[in-house]
């Protein structure tokens, strides 16, 4: 088994779910348990400048310039070590599938527990594969453990190969990915690197550089409530009022009937009486100009419903939460070049794609470290029925191996 493989079957097992309403950092302590198992394999490997930010849950470390390379640029690689909150990821109990006949895989037969092919079917591109699963129960933590085990194994093949030539290599492990603030403590001027990758992907050849923007929306109705036998002319049901403005908005512009490069309005819950009803939408789109548009349309709807019913009867409390990284990528466009070039030389096409999301990337390429990310080999993220693909992620060790080679630069 390569070292690859036996990180991530180490690392999955040690569960760092996070927790989108802790208002501790990092949002578990059990975070921690990987970051220190990470900061004693980085020390016992001999990479050198290890940094374990025991207050943030951080863990930074440099493979030094081959000699005669120190003056290459700086290259850094992120990943995450938390998984989502929306699946449990406790006892996970990952079983290698050798041979994957393209079929369904049964997770676990006395719960009726499958993997179907037919409604996964991009299972059937890892035919012939060996595919690495859960036992139905939990998910599997390749989101982003196997980020986090290719860059590990990278680190340990180019600190045991020092004939093979690279720059200075930074690497840096964030906790809480997944409830959207891995950046928030993430020390950039101590990583000190020219421009990193996050290893955060899904199949093997997609590559990542553009994000949606992203808003987040509080929708206040203030209503006023009335016995419904007196109600004629005095009561305003703020959950009508509610529905009114949900039906303002593009009905299609909806995460139900978006894909690719559209954007959307999606509201993710309401609560309400007649008095008042609280509904929180988030509104996104990689297009800046549809981006700004979509949020004054949304304060506009607002604007007209309390033209209808009176001043303040609608508040809306928007807020952004991040942009698009393409308009900091656009400026480094070897990055994603650099690992397209060498994904065909490693016999595999990449695929350039926006994300329909965010990444630690797109707030890192902001706060000024350009941050595209790279595939993992890894599919069905925050699921019961994710799985990773084993030869797959050894690839992206390789190509991990090969963007550190690309990078130097003979003094
Ligand atoms: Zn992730």
């Amino acid at each position: 088994m390569t070292k690859t493989i036996e990180n991530f079957l180490q690392y999955v097992t040690i569960d760092t779910q996070s927790n989108e309403y802790s208002k501790k950092v990092p949002s578990t302590e059990k975070q921690h348990n990987l970051a220190r198992l990470l900061t004693k394999q980085l020390t016992e490997m001999g990479a050198e400048e290890i940094t374990y930010d025991k207050e943030f849950c951080y863990v930074y470390a440099s493979i030094p310039a081959t000699p005669g390379y120190e003056k290459s640029p700086v290259l850094g690689f992120i990943s995450h070590m938390d998984t989502s909150p929306d699946v449990s990821g406790a006892d996970v109990k990952p079983r290698i599938v050798e041979n994957y006949d393209g079929g369904d895989i049964v997770l676990n037969a006395e719960q009726n527990i499958v993997l179907s092919s037919t409604v996964f079917p991009k299972l059937a591109t890892l035919r012939g594969q060996d595919l690495i699963v859960t036992d139905g129960t939990t998910l599997l933590g390749a989101d982003a453990k196997a980020g986090v085990s290719e860059i590990m194994a990278m680190a340990e093949h180019l600190l045991t190969h020092p004939e093979i030539p690279h720059g200075k290599i930074r690497i840096g492990f964030t906790p809480d990915e997944e409830i959207g603030k891995g950046a928030d403590h993430f020390n950039i001027a101590l990583f000190g690197a020219d421009f990193a990758y996050t290893v955060d992907g899904e199949a093997l050849g997609k590559l990542e550089n553009e994000t949606f923007n992203a808003a987040g929306a509080i929708l206040t109705i203030h209503g006023r409530n009335i016995h419904p036998g007196t109600a004629k002319d005095q009561m305003l049901n703020s959950i009508l009022i509610a529905q009114e403005f949900h039906s303002l908005l593009p009905a299609f512009q909806n995460p139900m009937y978006t894909e690719k490069r559209e954007g959307f309005f999606h509201i993710n819950s309401i609560s309400g009486n007649v008095d008042k009803t609280v509904a929180k939408y988030i509104i996104r789109d990689h297009d800046k100009t549809l981006f700004l548009q979509k949020k004054e349309l949304f304060n506009s709807c607002a604007a007209f419903l309390n033209k209808k019913y009176g001043e303040n009867t609608v508040t809306v409390e928007m807020e952004d939460t991040y942009y698009n990284m393409g308009e900091v990528l656009v400026h480094h466009a070897h990055l994603i070049e650099n690992a397209a070039k060498i994904l065909r030389e490693l016999g595999v096409e990449p695929q350039v794609f926006p994300i329909r999301g965010g990444t630690d990337g797109s707030r890192l390429s902001f706060m000024g470290l350009p941050c595209p990310n790279l595939c993992t080999g890894g599919g069905n993220f925050h699921s019961r029925f994710e799985y990773a693909c084993v030869q797959s992620m050894e690839t992206v060790t390789e190509l991990l191996v090969r963007l550190a080679v690309c990078y130097g630069r003979k003094s």
